[in-house]
C-alpha cells in the first residue's frame, strides 16, 4: 500500500470522535497519530498514549531542528504538532495515519500531504438542527448556544470546498456506514 493519510475535522457537536473511534476499531490498518504537545498531562494521560509530552523549551528546540510536519501554538505557550518521526513510525508498519484535528489543522495537513491524504469534514445536517440538538441537551444557556452555533456556522463556511468529503451526521448509524464506504474506497484505491 502507498503511504496514506486520513484527516478528520469537525465543529463541536458533530459526533467526530464517535465516528473516528468506530473506524479505528473496524480497520486494523488504520493507526491514530499521537501529537506532541507542551501542555501538561491531565489526569491519567501518559507520554506516548494521548500525546508525547515535552516542555515548551524542548518543543521550541525541536521546532528549530525541523522535527515537525506541522505545529501550532494553540494557546499561548501551549504548542501542538505532528512529529515527522510519528508519521514515519506509522508508515513503517504499512498503516494509514488517522488525524483527528481542528478545522484549521485539517486544512493545513491536506495541503502538506496532497494526493496521499483524504480529508473528511464531519458536520451536523444544518445550523437549525445543531441549535435544536444543543437546546434539547439543555446544558447550555441561550447565549452559549448562539455562540456555539455561530462558531460552527463560520467553520462550515471556512471548510466548504477545502475538504475532499463532507460527511453529514444526521443519523449516526447512517453516518458510520457512509464513513466505512468512503474509507474502504480510499484504502483500496
Ligand atoms: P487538548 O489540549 O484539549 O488536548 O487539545 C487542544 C487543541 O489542540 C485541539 O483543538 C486539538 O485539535 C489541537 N491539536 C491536537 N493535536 C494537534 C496537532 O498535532 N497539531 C495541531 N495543529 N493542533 C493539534
Amino acid at each position: 500500500m502507498e503511504n496514506k493519510v486520513i484527516i478528520f475535522s469537525a465543529p463541536s457537536g458533530a459526533g467526530k470522535s464517535t465516528i473516528v473511534n468506530h473506524l479505528l476499531g473496524l480497520y486494523p490498518e488504520l493507526e491514530f497519530s499521537i501529537s506532541a504537545t507542551s501542555r501538561a498531562p491531565r489526569g491519567e494521560e501518559k507520554h506516548g498514549v494521548e500525546y508525547y509530552f515535552f516542555s515548551a523549551d524542548e518543543f521550541r528546540r525541536m521546532i528549530s531542528e525541523d522535527k515537525f510536519v506541522e505545529y501550532e501554538e494553540v494557546y499561548q505557550g501551549s504548542f501542538y504538532g505532528t512529529l515527522r518521526s510519528e508519521v514515519e513510525r506509522i508508515w513503517a508498519k504499512g498503516h494509514a495515519i488517522v488525524f483527528d484535528i481542528d478545522v484549521q489543522g485539517g486544512v493545513n495537513l491536506k495541503r502538506i500531504f496532497g494526493e496521499q491524504a483524504f480529508s473528511i469534514f464531519i458536520q451536523a445536517p444544518s445550523v437549525e438542527i445543531l441549535r435544536e440538538r444543543l437546546v434539547g441537551r439543555g446544558t447550555d444557556t441561550e447565549e452559549a448556544i448562539e455562540r456555539r452555533v455561530a462558531k460552527a456556522s463560520s467553520e462550515m463556511e471556512f471548510a466548504a470546498g477545502k475538504f475532499d468529503y463532507v460527511l453529514i451526521n444526521d443519523d449516526l448509524q447512517t453516518a458510520k456506514a457512509e464513513a466505512e464506504k468512503i474509507i474502504s474506497g480510499f484504502l483500496n484505491r
